[in-house]
């Protein structure tokens, strides 16, 4: 039997180094006279994204335990053995059952039982402890952003650049700079596009092989193969903001940031905006003719006689094929074309909301958001006392089941507790959705203007939307579309609607 120690650091945290661990575990060993026999490290792994299985120490250890080698184990704190609450409970479960006398080395970490009150309060803990490794996560893509912001490349470099590493005050800094040679290749594309001789991107390759030059492949600084340009490679380089020293980057449930870099441009901005004026006209005419017809409002259109929807469908006029959105009801006449459609409805809800900005509904939005507030905050009170009445209970109880020895009445108090917890957690999503319910209704009255702006822009970068973001913004503003022989009714989605909607999910 044998006293060892268990050290985990995860990538971007320093303040919780191995060393640091290490130096804690020898010096609780000291205060309690016990000698480390093993160590079990497991440097530079995140328990929030690596399962426990894959943590080579942390299985050695289990086996050791296995096996009855173990006997004192010394551990940092609780969240060096897991950062997800049911790995968590696994651990404690299996430590439990070997009965490990587990010993914290950070101040403050309270010990570890295996009562039954001791279970309770380990699976308080392991809510806790997955709730901080969120919040540590999220430290870090912070840092990730305020790096990239402080313009530290991070990311695939493309065709022309390399990074290079330089030592300031002690720290390795890592720069993105040109690479010669390759650069200038970068800027002649630009230049043959810009210089409207060629007509594709097809010709641009072609021409690069008669003059057989080369695509170097490059990996970790080595020219590992040649070979010859692809018309992907040339749209890569013909597309991306970073020639004109502009990095872009989206960030995982933050949004899109932009950094610029100081000396690496090869283009200027109007340059490379031209440029991107031009591209989709230089994919080939082949592509292009292959291109459907895209029905966006699918699902939103309907005939005023029969309330259905309409159908999309390509049919022949005078030779050319025309999409229509039509009734099944060939009686119905109830037909339009999809680009007159498509149009009518963008140019009809770009005056909507621009006017609705301007006609000052923001007083009737706030009169809206301020009673809706009100109730969702008087909502809130309750749930929070609510959570409080029931974490009281739940300390009574405690004290209750510390204070009888009865071991059947002990067992009836584990129970209620446990039921306790469930209950106060069912309560916490509630009061958590209310928070974000209020949050929306708190944004409300940006939404007219937002809107309004949103569309501008949208509608003039129109040409490079995806067919599915176009959708997409077709359901956020329309409701719905009624088509008659002789007319065409468009139902915006107002925002004073849209709240509506929202406040009939708080009623049930
Ligand atoms: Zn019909």
């Amino acid at each position: 039997m044998r006293t060892v120690a268990y050290y985990r650091s995860s990538t971007n945290l320093q303040e919780h180094s191995v060393e640091m661990q290490k130096t804690m575990a020898f010096k609780t060993a000291r205060e309690k006279l016990l000698v480390i026999e093993d160590q079990y490290p497991d440097p530079f792994i995140s328990a929030r994204q690596v399962t426990m299985k894959d943590r080579p120490e942390l299985k050695r250890l289990m086996d050791d335990i296995k096996k009855g080698r173990v006997q004192n184990l010394l551990v940092y704190k609780r969240d060096r053995l897991a950062r997800l609450a049911t790995e968590y409970m696994h651990i404690y479960r299996f430590l439990k059952e070997h009965q490990v006398n587990v010993i914290f080395t950070a101040d403050n970490e309270h010990p570890l039982s295996y009562t039954a009150v001791g279970e309770f309060f380990e699976v308080l803990m392991a809510g806790v402890i997955q709730r901080e490794g969120e919040q540590i996560a999220k430290r870090i893509r912070d840092s990730k952003i305020s790096k990239f912001l402080a313009k530290q490349y991070a990311g695939k470099v493309p065709f022309g650049y390399h990074i290079n590493k330089h030592v300031k005050e002690n720290e390795v800094q890592e720069r993105i700079v040109q690479t010669p040679g390759d650069i200038e290749i970068a800027r002649e594309l630009y230049d043959l596009v810009l210089s409207q001789h060629f007509e594709s991107l097809n010709e641009i390759k072609k021409y690069f092989d008669r003059q057989e030059l080369s695509r170097k492949v490059v990996k970790k600084g080595q020219v590992v193969k040649e070979r010859n340009w692809e018309v992907a490679d040339i749209y890569n380089i013909l597309s991306n903001p970073l020639y004109m020293g502009k990095h872009i980057m989206t960030f995982e449930g933050a949004g899109e940031f932009e950094a610029t870099y100081e000396g690496i441009a090869i283009v200027t901005v109007e340059e490379w905006e031209k440029v991107q004026e031009l591209l989709p006209n230089m994919i080939t005419k082949r592509e292009r003719d292959k291109e459907k017809i895209v029905y966006h409002m699918e699902g939103l259109l309907f005939c005023s006689v029969c309330k259905e929807p309409l159908i999309a469908k390509d049919r022949m006029r005078q030779g050319v094929n025309v999409g229509m959105y039509e009734c099944t009801h060939e009686a119905h006449n109830c037909k339009v074309r999809q680009e007159h459609v498509e149009t009518l409805v963008l140019e009809r809800a770009k005056t909507f909301f621009s006017t609705m900005v301007m006609a000052n509904i923001n007083d009737l939005i706030e009169r809206y958001r301020s009673t809706n507030a009100e109730r969702l905050q008087r909502q809130i009170k309750t749930l929070s006392s609510e959570i409080e009445e029931r974490k009281n209970q739940m300390v009574k109880r405690a004290d209750q089941y510390l204070r009888t020895s009865d071991t059947s009445k002990k067992g009836e108090l584990t129970d209620k507790l446990l039921k306790l917890y469930e209950q106060t957690s069912t309560v916490q999503k509630e009061y958590d959705a209310f928070i974000d319910l209020l949050a929306e209704v708190e944004a409300l009255s940006a939404r007219p203007k937002q809107l309004a702006d949103n569309l501008a822009e949208f509608l003039e970068t129109m040409q490079e939307r995806e067919p599915d973001e176009i959708r997409l913004l077709f359901r956020d503003i329309v409701a719905c579309v009624d088509v008659s022989p002789k007319c065409i009714d468009i139902t915006f989605k107002h925002p004073y609607v849209v709240s509506k909607d929202v406040l009939t999910d708080v009623a049930t």
